[in-house]
C-alpha cells in the first residue's frame, strides 16, 4: 500500500459517527429515522452515518435563519465582512482538515481537495471585500431639488443545495456572498459527502458568527423539497445534474422564490493544428481525468481539427497509460475513485457503450485493480477516438474518467459542434493564432471559455456560470452576478421641500 499523506499530522475528520446537522449555532440530532451511509469510496467501507433531515429538521433550520435575520441584516456591512475576513484566516488554519476530510468522503487525491478548499477561500476573500460592491449608485439633481440612489438591500433566508463532487468550493461559492449581504442561510449539501459543510459552520461559529446566520441541514428529495416549498426561504442556489436544475428551477420560482440552478455539462477542447502539442496533451490530461473526471468543468470531448488528431491522440495515449490511479490520502496519485460503486459500474457501462457503437477505444481502463484496496470504487482512465456526434459516450455527461476524441475538417465545424450541444458549461481552444481564437471566443455558445487554458473556471470576483442547459434562471454565482442574486435593488427618490422644489403636480411626474 502506498504511504499516506503526513499520517501522523492527520486529524480526527470527526469523532461522530453520525454526521450532525448544524441548526442555531449546535450540532443538532434531526428528527428523522431515514439515514444514509457515508462510504470511503477508496476502500468501500462506511465510514460516518447521515441523517435524512424531514420537514420539521428543515423547518427548525428556517425558522433559526429567520430569528437571526433582523440583527444579521441590520449589523454594518463591514462588521459582517470582518467575520468573513476571521473565517477566511480559519479556513486557512484549517485548509488541510477539510482536505482530508474532502479525500476521504469524495476520494479525490489530496492536493487537488486542498486546491478546491483554495479556490473556495477565494470567494470568501472576495465576499470580504462586499461592503465596497453594496454600496448603490447616487445621482444628484435627478430634478430640480430631487435627488435619487439606490440601495442593495438583503433577502432573507437564503438556501443552497450542492453536489457531491465539491464538498466545500460549491458551498463556498454561495453562502460566503449571501451572508456579507447580510442574508441568512440554510445548506443541504451532499449527503455522499458531508462532513466538511459541518466542518465549515463550525468554523464561521469559531469567527463570531451569530448563531442562527448559518445552518446545515442533510438529506436528499425529502429535505430539498421541504427546502422549495418552504414559505419563508426567499432564494435558491443550488449546482448539481441538469435534470435535478431543471426540477429546482421551476418548483422554486412556481413558489415564488428567486432560483439560479447551474446543471450538468460535457466540456469540449478544440485543437487546431497549429497547437503545442506537448502543452496541449499535458492540459487535456488534467483537465479530463483531474478528480477522475467528476468536475463539472472537466474536459470530457476533445474536437480535433484539420490534421490535429493523429498526433494528438497518440500523445494522449501515452500520458493516460501513465497516470497512477489510487488512493486519495496516498502519494503520487493522479486519479482516485469514483463516489460510489454503483456510479463506478455505470461509468465502466459507458465504456462497453462506446466499444457495441463503434467507437476505437484506445486506453481501456475498466477492471483496474489497486493493491491494498480491492473493494474501493476504482476505474483507470480510458480514451476513445474517431467518436461521432450520435454515439452516447459524447451526447451523455458520463462524468468519470472517460475522454472521446471527435474528428472535424475546420474551425468552423467544431464551433458547429459545439454548439449544438445542450450543454454550455466550458469549454476550451487550443491554437497559436490569435486570429482564430478572437473568432472561438465571439461565436461560442458557452459560459466559460478558456484559450489555452483547458479548465477555465473564472476567479471569484468574476462570475461562475453556463449557458443552456447547464443553467436555469439569470444569474451566475459569485462576482458581481452573485452580489446581484443575493440582494434586491431599492430605488429611493428624494426632495427636500425649499425653494428650488418643484411642487408636487396632478400630471405624470418628470422631476424636471
Ligand atoms: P445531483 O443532481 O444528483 O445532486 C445535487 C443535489 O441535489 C444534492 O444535494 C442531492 O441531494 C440533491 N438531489 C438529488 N436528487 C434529487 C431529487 N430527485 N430531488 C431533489 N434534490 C435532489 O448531482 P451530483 O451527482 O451530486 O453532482 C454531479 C452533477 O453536478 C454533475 O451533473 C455535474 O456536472 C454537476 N455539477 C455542476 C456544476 C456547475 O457549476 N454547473 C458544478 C459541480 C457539479
Amino acid at each position: 500500500m502506498a504511504r499516506s499523506v503526513e499520517e501522523s499530522s492527520m486529524p480526527a475528520v470527526t469523532s461522530a459517527t453520525t454526521v450532525p446537522l448544524w441548526i442555531n449555532g449546535a450540532r443538532t440530532a434531526s428528527r428523522s429515522t431515514r439515514r444514509g451511509d457515508v462510504t470511503n469510496p477508496a476502500t468501500g467501507q462506511v465510514v460516518r452515518v447521515v441523517p435524512f433531515a424531514n420537514r420539521e429538521d428543515v423547518d427548525l433550520a428556517v425558522k433559526a435563519a429567520v430569528a437571526a435575520y433582523p440583527g444579521w441584516r441590520s449589523t454594518p456591512a463591514l462588521r459582517r465582512a470582518r467575520i468573513l475576513t476571521r473565517f477566511r484566516e480559519l479556513m486557512e488554519q484549517h485548509q488541510k482538515q477539510l482536505a482530508l476530510i474532502i479525500s476521504e468522503e469524495h476520494g479525490k487525491v489530496f492536493l487537488d481537495a486542498m486546491g478546491s478548499v483554495q479556490r473556495g477561500i477565494e470567494v470568501v476573500e472576495f465576499a470580504a471585500g462586499a461592503p465596497h460592491l453594496l454600496k448603490g449608485e447616487h445621482a444628484g439633481s435627478v430634478g430640480r431639488g430631487v435627488d435619487a440612489h439606490s440601495r442593495l438591500q438583503p433577502l432573507g433566508v437564503c438556501a443552497g443545495i450542492t453536489p457531491f463532487n465539491f464538498p466545500a468550493m460549491v458551498p463556498l461559492w454561495m453562502f460566503p456572498i449571501a451572508l456579507a449581504c447580510g442574508n441568512t442561510f440554510v445548506l443541504k449539501p451532499s449527503e455522499k459527502d458531508p462532513s466538511a459543510s459541518v466542518r465549515m459552520a463550525e468554523l464561521l461559529k469559531e469567527a463570531g458568527l451569530p448563531d442562527g446566520v448559518f445552518n446545515v441541514v442533510h438529506g436528499d428529495k425529502e429535505a430539498v423539497d421541504a427546502i422549495l416549498h418552504h414559505p419563508d426561504v426567499k432564494a435558491v442556489s443550488f449546482v448539481g445534474s441538469t435534470p435535478i436544475a431543471r426540477y429546482i428551477y421551476s418548483t422554486a420560482a412556481a413558489s415564488g422564490k428567486r432560483v439560479q440552478a447551474l446543471g450538468g455539462a460535457k466540456n469540449h477542447a478544440v485543437v487546431l493544428p497549429d497547437a503545442d502539442l506537448e502543452f496541449t496533451a499535458d492540459a487535456l490530461i488534467g483537465a479530463g481525468y483531474g478528480s477522475a473526471g467528476e468536475r463539472c468543468m472537466a474536459i470530457s470531448a476533445v474536437v480535433a481539427v484539420g490534421g490535429a488528431g493523429d498526433a494528438l491522440v497518440a500523445k494522449l495515449a501515452e500520458k493516460a497509460r501513465a497516470l497512477k490511479t489510487g488512493c486519495g490520502t496516498a502519494e503520487g496519485m493522479d486519479m482516485g475513485p469514483l463516489i460510489t460503486r454503483a456510479h463506478r459500474d455505470k461509468v465502466s457501462s459507458y465504456v462497453d457503450a462506446g466499444v457495441h457503437s463503434g467507437a476505437t477505444l484506445v486506453v481501456d481502463g475498466r477492471g483496474l485493480r489497486v493493491a491494498g484496496f480491492e473493494d474501493g470504487f476504482f476505474l483507470g482512465p480510458s480514451l476513445f477516438d474517431h467518436v461521432t456526434p450520435e454515439m452516447t459516450i459524447y451526447k451523455d455527461e458520463i462524468f468519470g474518467p472517460v475522454l472521446v476524441v471527435l474528428r472535424v475538417d475546420t474551425l468552423n465545424e467544431a464551433i458547429e459542434l459545439v454548439n449544438r450541444n445542450p450543454y454550455g458549461n466550458g469549454v476550451a481552444l487550443f491554437t497559436s493564432s490569435g486570429g482564430a481564437a478572437r473568432r472561438f471566443e465571439e461565436e461560442i455558445e458557452v459560459g466559460m471559455v478558456g484559450i489555452n487554458v483547458p479548465i477555465p473556471v473564472p476567479m471569484a470576483f468574476f462570475s461562475f456560470g453556463g449557458w443552456k442547459q447547464s443553467l436555469f434562471g439569470d444569474l451566475h454565482m459569485h462576482g458581481l452576478e452573485g452580489i446581484y442574486f443575493n440582494t434586491r435593488t431599492k430605488a429611493v427618490t428624494t426632495r427636500w421641500p425649499n425653494e428650488d422644489a418643484a411642487s408636487p403636480g396632478f400630471i405624470m411626474p418628470t422631476l424636471g
